[in-house]
């Protein structure tokens, strides 16, 4: 059977190793790229080493810089800057992964891969964010680009320039937008283990603007299964968005956190949670409610598998017990 090849950066992050494991229990071959931040996990990247030696090629490298891509069916690009508040202090580290980044795996595609093979599918791993909100109903792939912080903008206007690379350059693509992730293996700078984090410090967790912004949590696993759905199946130079279309208040999210901490059920009740929250904090620019809708992904079969009030419980468990996250 002919060998898949890919390269996947961003690999050690958060979706980006759930992906990066999902493809190697499928048999892929994995080039797999990184730059090894503070958010990386080295855990993960060692236990990946140790199951797939054969097939997993790791290289630490800013995609803003290598000069050089391997031959292989397709480049899944997970790499980013993607934490809204660190982008809301200081943009410029995500013009240079979230924009330049990409112009150069572009340019890589254009002009090295092409001079002795063919030219890979350029898979590129967006969000549902560059929709900014909407109040009542949800976004489906064609509705308007309206990005409303520095994160979202930089990644909307990556895929503006991808599709339009694609038109100057024939360049093949598709582009993904997941909603907002839970899952194993975040750092905790993001809602979810960082407020495990926090109660386990005894401190208060913060949730800005009151906790009442709706967010769509889609797990990691599933997210996963939809890229590779997308892969296999997906039309071409096509945009998809990728969904549970599970939603609820950031306050629903912790009191049900804070529940499985302490009582281990997401449905009994902490008596006086309020003790364990700060709402001092209001994010400048905040969204109100993310939600889009996945019917294309839906009819190439995809369905997600994970239920949030069942796995809540296991991930509140894992970033409580476990410190490298
Ligand atoms: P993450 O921050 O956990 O991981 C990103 C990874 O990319 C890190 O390992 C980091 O070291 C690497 N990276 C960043 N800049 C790089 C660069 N210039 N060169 C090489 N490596 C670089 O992010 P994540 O949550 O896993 O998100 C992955 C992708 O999915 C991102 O593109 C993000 O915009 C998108 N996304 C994430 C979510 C979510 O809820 N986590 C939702 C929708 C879309």
């Amino acid at each position: 059977m002919a060998k898949k090849v890919a390269v996947v950066t961003g690999f050690i992050g958060f979706i980006g190793s759930t992906f990066t494991e999902k493809l190697l229990e499928q048999g892929w071959y994995v080039y797999a790229v990184d730059k090894f931040c503070y958010l990386s996990n080295q855990g993960v990247n060692q236990k990946l080493l140790d199951k797939y030696e054969d097939r997993l090629h790791v290289m630490m490298g800013d995609i803003c810089h290598i000069d050089w891509l391997p031959e292989c069916d397709v480049i899944f690009n997970l790499a980013a800057e993607s934490d809204v508040d660190i982008g809301n202090q200081d943009a410029s580290s995500f013009l240079a992964s979230n924009i330049f980044g990409v112009k150069n795996l572009l340019s890589l595609i254009q002009k090295r891969i092409t001079i002795r093979t063919d030219k890979p599918l350029f898979f590129h791993v967006s969000t549902d964010e560059v929709y900014g909100d909407i109040k009542e109903g949800s976004f489906n792939e064609s509705a308007h680009l309206n990005p409303s912080n520095p994160y979202a903008a930089t990644k909307a206007s990556a895929d503006l320039f991808i599709q339009s690379w694609a038109r100057t350059h024939g360049l093949e693509y598709i582009i993904a937008r997941p909603s907002n992730n839970y899952g194993l293996y975040q750092y905790p700078e993001k809602l979810i283990p960082l407020a495990c984090k926090r109660l386990s410090r005894g401190k208060k967790i913060k949730l800005h603007n009151e906790g009442t912004p709706v967010r769509t949590w889609t797990h990691t696993e599933d997210t996963a299964d939809a890229l590779i759905t997308l892969y296999e199946k997906a039309e071409r130079n096509r945009v998809y968005n990728i969904s549970s279309e599970f939603e609820q208040t950031n306050y629903d999210t912790i009191r049900k956190l804070i529940n499985c901490y302490f009582l281990e059920n997401f449905n009994r009740k902490v008596p006086n949670i309020e003790n364990h929250l700060d709402f001092s904090f209001e994010r400048p620019g905040q969204d109100v409610r993310y939600a889009i809708s996945c019917e294309p992904l839906r009819k190439l079969g995809w369905e997600p598998k994970k239920e949030f009030n069942k796995e809540i419980l296991k991930i509140v468990k894992h970033y409580k017990d476990v410190w490298a996250w």
